[in-house]
């Protein structure tokens, strides 16, 4: 539609300044005004998406419902929005390459010379335009991953040059910096922000926000310094400073300004639009931050030494037990180091466990010893994806006394094979490239425990692995008392067991951490939080 406006946010300065807080915390409050808004992430590096990258480098690879391995800036978005993204909500510069040289082969640019102006660029600002193009939107905020002078963002500051150039006031520029404070001269420091100020300059793009990140607060007298070297407005220069949650950014941001700022340079009347409705988003934050008494959980998995890599787990478990007036203490417990000699130490004093998703073998017999311990001892436990593979492993072989029994992404010798590539699964398979990815529907047994946690017959959820629970095993499983609840019927999947007889223990085949959101905590994890809280 033309009339969508596009506004960009970059960074400076330093990496993980929080631009993507600060990008869904902007559409929070647009939101909340009653805009249609979406956020997008341009990611620099050349991979076509972060499915390949390790977690232990790029943190968690977040899924959209449409099945699109996505940066995890998106879980953010939509954390804050409340709403689905897409495909195209993350673009990187390797699909970027990917399109044009497609392009290029198909013989669509008709013998010129293929060149990063105008092609990679255009091809850029067709994937910024494209989700303004349906009209479905009024605001599209797209944040540019990578911090400015970086080589691999040329292309992308470039492509906002040429849309500020013809999109005039429909087009906003937000820039991120960090503002030193040095202790020994007790001073804060400008000089960062103004030289990156001008080297987005000097790339021919003027900053119309200034968002500085900083650990004390920035008097007016810096403010004014800052937007006298800057070209930008007094009003226009603003603070994001450091808060004990990130759920904070929004409010501080309406504090600043940065929605009326943002509006009228953009042309609207202040008076005529709608004031931010931001209670429901408020009373979570009063809830988290005012909550007392204490929740222990543990996540076990094996990339505990970056949190970020359990992103989306983590912030689930942060909703549910702020929803439940809990504050969350989290353990990061690496799975390699648990054994069945050291489980009661390492997990006894904890009122529930995750059992986190992962590939491949490292780590998996401590999630082994640490699933037993849950299941002997009646501790609350939520297996995810390869959770819940180990959760179906570890039953077989203490319960059902099957002491080979594996899985094939593990061991493809061992004859009980619990967790396989089923036939079925090899027809999805072939339609969806190597791995079950995005949103799946799922049906739900009645009176069982999923059943009432969810309080519905059909859901859907979203996936990523290739393997799955194998249904040769499941009467078997099912009269030991380990019920499959969950099940995809178009293709005969077990996506979700529990156990009968304990207090909660589930296994989910899907993420459910991808879709919880602040104003809608997930309700798996708001019942395992509450399972936990009772004694
Ligand atoms: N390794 C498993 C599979 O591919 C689980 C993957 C995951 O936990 N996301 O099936």
């Amino acid at each position: 539609m033309k009339d969508t406006k596009y506004i960009f946010v970059t960074g400076g300065v330093t990496s993980s300044l929080g631009k993507g807080i600060i990008a869904a915390s902007l559409g929070k409050l647009l939101q909340a005004r009653g805009f249609r808004v979406t956020n997008q992430k341009l990611d620099p590096y050349i991979n076509i998406d972060p499915g390949t990258l390790n977690p232990y480098e790029h943190g968690e690879c977040y899924v959209t419902v449409d099945g699109h391995e996505a940066d995890l800036d998106l879980g953010h978005y939509e954390r804050f929005l409340n709403a689905p993204t897409h495909r195209a909500n993350n673009i990187t510069t390797g699909r970027i390459y990917q399109n044009v040289i497609n392009k290029e082969r198909r013989g669509d640019y008709l013998g010129k010379t293929v060149q990063i102006i105008p092609h990679i660029t255009d091809e850029i600002k067709r994937n910024i335009k494209q989700l303004g193009s349906k009209g479905e939107y009024e605001f599209v905020i797209t944040e540019l991953g990578g911090t400015v002078g970086d080589i691999e963002s040329l292309p992308y500051i470039e492509a906002v040059r040429q849309l500020k150039w013809e999109l005039g006031n429909k087009c906003l520029i937000i820039h991120l910096t960090y503002v030193p404070y040095l202790a020994a001269a007790k001073e804060l420091k400008t000089k960062p922000t103004q030289h990156s100020v001008k080297a987005l300059q000097e790339q021919g793009v003027q900053a119309d926000i200034l968002v500085l990140r900083t650990e004390h607060n920035i008097s007016m007298d810096i403010r004014k310094k800052v937007a006298l070297f800057c070209n930008v407005e007094q009003s226009a220069v603003m603070q994001s400073i450091d808060v004990p949650t990130i759920y904070r950014v929004p409010m501080n941001m309406q504090l600043e300004k940065l929605d009326e700022v943002v509006l009228s340079k953009m042309g609207f009347d202040l008076a005529k639009t709608p004031d931010a409705d931001m209670g429901k988003w408020i009373s979570f934050v009063e809830k988290l931050e005012n909550a007392k008494d204490e929740i222990r959980i543990g996540l076990v998995g094996k990339y505990t030494q970056l949190p970020d890599a359990y992103k989306s787990i983590i912030e689930s478990l942060i909703h549910a037990s702020a929803y439940n007036d809990h504050k969350l203490k989290l353990e990061l417990i690496l799975s390699d180091k648990i054994t069945d000699e050291n489980v009661a130490k390492k997990l006894g004093g904890l009122a529930g466990i995750i059992v986190a998703p992962g590939f491949g073998e490292r780590g998996m017999e401590g999630k082994f010893s640490a699933l037993r311990y849950a299941r002997e001892n009646n501790m609350p436990c939520l297996g995810i994806c390869m959770g819940m593979q180990t959760m179906s492993i570890e039953f077989a072989r203490n319960v059902l006394g099957y002491a080979d029994a594996n899985s094939t992404e593990i061991d493809d010798t061992t004859t009980h094979n619990i967790v396989d590539i089923m036939d079925e699964q090899k027809d999805v398979l072939n339609l969806g490239g190597s791995m079950r990815l995005g949103a799946y529907k799922c049906k739900l047994k009645k009176h069982s425990k999923a059943h009432e946690i969810y309080g519905k017959d059909h859901i859907s959820e979203r996936h990523r692995h290739r393997f799955e629970f194998n249904n040769e095993y499941k009467e078997e499983f099912e009269k030991a008392g380990m019920i499959c609840s969950g099940m995809n019927d178009e293709s005969n999947l077990v996506e979700i067991i529990e156990l009968k007889s304990h207090k909660w223990f589930i296994g989910v085949q899907f993420h459910p951490e991808y879709s919880s959101t602040v104003v809608n905590p997930h309700p798996l994890f708001i019942s395992f939080i509450q399972a936990a809280i009772q004694k």
